[in-house]
C-alpha cells in the first residue's frame, strides 16, 4: 500500500499509487463526479471507456443531499455509484466555504446554512471525517480552510495555524473511525492540505509542519482561486520540495491543460478540475489543435469528428455536425458525447505525460504539446 516511485524526470515524477481499491498510475487526473456522477448523463461504466482511474465526489453535496447516512446504508459512494475503482472526497470545506449562506468561523469548524434548504448545519474536522467515512471513500481529504484570494498575509496566518490544529484533529478522528468495526473502508487513507495564500514562507513552513504526520499524501489547495498562472507556479516551485517526494502531491481544482504540463514539470501526482466537463456541456471541445466551440456556424456540414483520430465514444461514431445538431434541437446527447470526448482528451494527455516520463523525455513533450495548443487552452 501507498506510493511507489518508477522514474523522475527533472522534479516530474511517474509513480504508482497503491490504495485499497486499485492502483492509480500518477501523474492522474481526477474525473469529478460531484454528487457521484458525472455531470452531463455519464456513467461509471462511460468513465471506464473515457479512460478514468480514479474519479473525485463532493463530501458537502452528498451531506446535505441524500445524506452521508443514507449513502453509508446504500454502501458507501463507489457502491451507490457503481465505480469499483479509487475515488476521493474533499471535505467540504471548499464548498461550505464558497456556496453555503451565512458561515461563521470558529476554532471548532464552520456553523453555516445548507445551500438547498436553508438548514443550518455544523461542520469541523471530526465531522467532515465522520462522512467522508460514512460515504468510504478510498481517499479522504483534511478540513481546511481555503483562504481567499487577496487575503492579508496576518489573516493567512492565522487561518494556515488554525488549518494545522484542525489536521491533528481529522488524524485522530480518521484513527478512531479506521479502529471501529462497523466502519465500511477501515483502510481509508488521509490527505493533508497545504496552504498559505501567494505567501512562499508561509506555504514551505505549513509544508514543513503537515509533512511530520506523516500521512499517505498532501494536497496543495488555495490555488486557481484568482492568483495569475505565474503566481502559482511560482509557489509551486518554492512549495513542493517541502512536501515528501515519495508521497503523492495533488494540486487541488486544476486546471487548463497547460496547467497541468506546467505543474507536472514542478512535481505534481495528482489533478482534478470541473473544466471538461463543465466546457463540454458548453458545446467546447479540446483537441490537439485547440478548442473548438461545437456551436459554430462553420461546423453545420462538418463531416469530421471532434479530433479526427480519437478513439472515444464520441469521436468513433460521430460528426461535429451532428453533435452541432443535437445541441441546437437540445437533445441531452449533446452535452453527453463532448462530455466524454473531454473526459477522454484529459485522460489520455496524462496517459501520454506518464509515457514521456517514463521515456525520459519529458521536456521535449512538453514543448511540443504546448505549441499545437491555442490560446484558449491555456
Ligand atoms: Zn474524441
Amino acid at each position: 500500500m501507498g506510493y511507489e516511485h518508477i522514474r523522475s524526470d527533472g522534479r516530474a515524477k511517474r509513480g504508482d499509487f497503491h490504495t485499497p481499491h486499485g492502483v492509480i498510475k500518477l501523474p492522474a487526473f481526477m474525473n469529478v463526479a460531484t454528487a457521484a456522477a458525472i455531470k452531463g448523463a455519464v456513467s461509471s461504466e462511460d468513465l471506464v471507456k473515457v479512460g478514468c482511474q480514479v474519479a473525485l465526489s463532493n463530501t458537502y453535496h452528498l451531506h446535505v443531499r441524500p445524506s452521508d447516512t443514507l449513502v453509508r446504508d446504500m454502501g458507501g459512494v463507489r457502491a451507490f455509484m457503481g465505480w469499483d475503482a479509487p475515488l476521493l472526497t474533499d471535505s467540504g470545506g471548499f464548498q461550505v466555504f464558497s456556496l453555503a449562506d451565512l458561515r461563521k468561523i470558529k476554532e471548532e469548524g464552520v456553523y453555516f446554512s445548507s445551500h438547498v434548504d436553508g438548514k443550518k448545519i455544523f461542520m469541523g474536522p471530526e465531522e467532515s471525517i465522520a462522512i467522508q467515512s460514512n460515504l468510504a471513500s478510498t481517499i479522504a481529504m483534511a478540513f481546511d480552510e481555503c483562504t481567499p484570494y487577496p487575503a492579508s498575509r496576518e489573516y493567512v496566518a492565522d487561518s494556515v495555524s488554525r488549518t494545522t490544529r484542525w489536521l491533528a484533529r481529522c488524524v485522530r478522528k480518521m484513527n478512531e473511525l479506521n479502529g471501529t468495526e462497523n466502519t465500511l473502508n477501515r483502510e481509508q487513507m488521509l490527505f493533508g492540505i497545504n496552504q498559505g495564500g501567494v505567501y512562499p514562507d508561509i506555504r514551505i513552513e505549513h509544508a514543513k509542519t503537515i509533512s511530520e504526520f506523516d500521512l499517505p499524501g498532501y494536497s496543495i489547495g488555495g490555488l486557481a482561486v484568482g492568483e495569475t498562472n505565474a503566481e502559482m507556479y511560482e509557489i509551486l516551485e518554492k512549495t513542493v520540495p517541502y512536501l515528501p517526494a515519495n508521497k503523492p502531491t495533488y494540486l487541488m481544482g486544476v486546471g487548463t491543460p497547460q496547467n497541468i504540463l506546467e505543474s507536472v514539470e514542478r512535481g505534481i501526482d495528482l489533478f482534478d478540475c470541473v473544466l471538461p466537463a463543465r466546457n463540454g456541456r458548453h458545446a467546447h471541445v479540446y483537441t490537439n489543435f485547440g478548442k473548438l466551440n461545437l456551436l459554430n456556424q462553420k461546423h453545420e456540414r462538418d463531416g469530421d469528428p471532434i479530433e479526427p483520430g480519437c478513439p472515444c465514444p464520441a469521436c468513433e461514431r460521430h460528426s461535429r455536425a451532428y453533435i452541432r445538431h443535437l445541441f441546437k434541437a437540445k437533445e441531452m446527447l449533446a452535452m453527453r458525447l463532448c462530455v466524454l470526448h473531454n473526459l477522454y482528451f484529459f485522460n489520455h494527455l496524462m496517459e501520454e505525460i506518464r509515457d514521456s516520463i517514463e521515456a525520459g523525455d519529458f521536456g521535449a513533450y512538453k514543448k511540443n504539446k504546448l505549441a499545437r495548443m491555442t490560446e484558449s487552452m491555456l
